[in-house]
């Protein structure tokens, strides 16, 4: 006799939806779908990543190695690095060997300095972090139930039902049993329309939630030598001369098939200067000369000689900045409104919508380290709870 097993057919398009292919978005994807969960990821770029965003420079500029978003994670950043040993991705230490320098302001001739060493040292991924979103990407695709991922997919309404949620957008139309919502939180409560209504507190924590460092705006200059480092010099700067603010070595070794990358890297002054805002304002060729003209202030003439220049200001990137976003906090946010990481919620969603995103986690918020806390998290939720429905 034949054993017929009759499968009812999945009532819904996928069992969770996640909105944001950023690291949140993706770790929780990938640990849904390694236990089978239908997965179904929409992120509104035509790339994933989100704020990790890796370029080409001449001369390697097929191959992207130079971070314009997130480059550093630490030791005691315990998620992250337990993610980057389990894609057996190859990381090595910031270097910081040599003298610093250090300009006082506008005019003032700059000196050099011997900074303290840290325990902690800085880890950088060989090839950068778009090493890490082509890892996660094989591991959404080599699971039991791949990932289905859209691009150019930018989620604009959320509406949940009485046993599944629906999601619309710029080509989107989904049904799912839950979804994880993995976009930056002022983002969301600008872009995304929620039927029924957020609580007036939940909606009020989203827009209060302040995305880290999207403020920032980074440049880097690329070099066929590192001809700091061969003159005693470490690569760090700190300088209220403008427009770069704090500079940092951000060469990169060889790896598979690309050879090694020296560069210096910089993170130009928030827009609350008018210096600053000036800067941003300009042509990018105008940037790129007085960034130049900087670094050989600092670390001599050779910085003229750079083979090739980048740029990327977050301020602009309306997928990573909500309002306000533009100035940066005083400190480091706290992150902890437990609205966010699940450990309370005031919604009539049963369940059905759950936050991810590094903002959202009390655990390493605003850095990669809470990204990938916070994918685990939501993730673990809908397992916890034994299936999707
Ligand atoms: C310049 C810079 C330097 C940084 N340096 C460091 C560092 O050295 N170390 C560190 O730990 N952290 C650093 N960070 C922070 C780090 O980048 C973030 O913590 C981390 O990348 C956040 O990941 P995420 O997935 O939570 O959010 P994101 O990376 O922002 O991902 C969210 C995703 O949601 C998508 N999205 C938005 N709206 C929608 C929508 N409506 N529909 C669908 N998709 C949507 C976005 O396009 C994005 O891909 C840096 C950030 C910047 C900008």
């Amino acid at each position: 006799m034949t054993d017929l097993r009759i499968v009812p057919p999945k009532p819904f398009d996928t069992d969770v939806a996640v909105v944001g292919g950023g690291l949140a978005g993706l770790t929780a994807a990938c640990r849904l779908a390694e236990s089978g969960q239908g997965v179904t990821l929409f992120e509104a770029r035509s790339r994933l990543g989100g704020r990790m965003l890796t370029t080409g420079v001449p001369p390697v500029a097929d191959r992207p190695w130079i971070d314009l978003g997130p480059a550093w994670f630490w030791p005691h950043h315990q998620h992250i690095r337990a993610l980057v040993a389990q894609l057996a991705l190859p990381v090595f230490e910031q270097h910081r060997d040599g003298l610093a320098r250090y300009e006082a302001g506008a005019g003032s001739p700059p000196e050099s300095f011997d900074p303290p060493g840290s325990a902690d040292p800085s880890l950088r991924l060989v090839g950068g972090m778009a090493a890490l979103t082509r890892a996660l990407y094989a591991a959404s695709q080599a699971a039991p139930t791949p990932v289905t991922i859209h691009l150019d997919a930018a989620v604009r309404a959320i509406t949940v039902h009485n046993d599944h949620v629906v999601l619309n957008g710029d080509g989107v139309h989904c049904t799912a049993a839950r979804v994880i919502v993995a976009a930056p939180p002022r983002v969301v409560a600008r872009d995304i329309t929620f039927v029924p209504p957020l609580s007036h507190t939940l909606q009020a924590t989203l827009a209060d939630t302040v995305t880290w460092m999207g403020h920032a705006m980074k440049c880097v200059a690329t070099y066929d030598a590192p001809f700091w480092r061969d003159a005693g010099r470490s690569g760090y700067a700190v300088s209220w001369g403008g427009p770069l603010q704090e500079i940092h070595d951000a060469c990169m070794p060889p790896h598979e098939g690309t050879p090694a990358g020296y560069a210096l890297m910089g993170f130009v002054a928030p827009r609350t200067s008018a210096a600053a805002r000036a800067f941003r304002e300009q042509s990018a060729e105008a940037r790129r000369t007085a960034v130049l003209a900087q670094l050989a202030r600092l670390f001599g003439n050779e910085a003229l000689t750079a083979t090739g220049y980048a740029e990327y200001d977050w301020t602009r990137d309306s997928f990573t900045c909500g309002p306000h976003d533009d100035v940066p906090p005083a400190a480091h946010p706290e992150y902890d409104d437990a609205l966010l990481h699940g450990a309370r919620t005031d919604d009539p969603w049963n369940g059905r919508l759950l936050w991810a995103g590094s903002e959202t986690s009390a655990v390493g918020g605003g850095y990669l380290e809470g990204a990938v806390a916070s994918g685990w998290r939501a993730a673990a939720a809908i397992r916890a709870s034994g299936s999707a429905f």
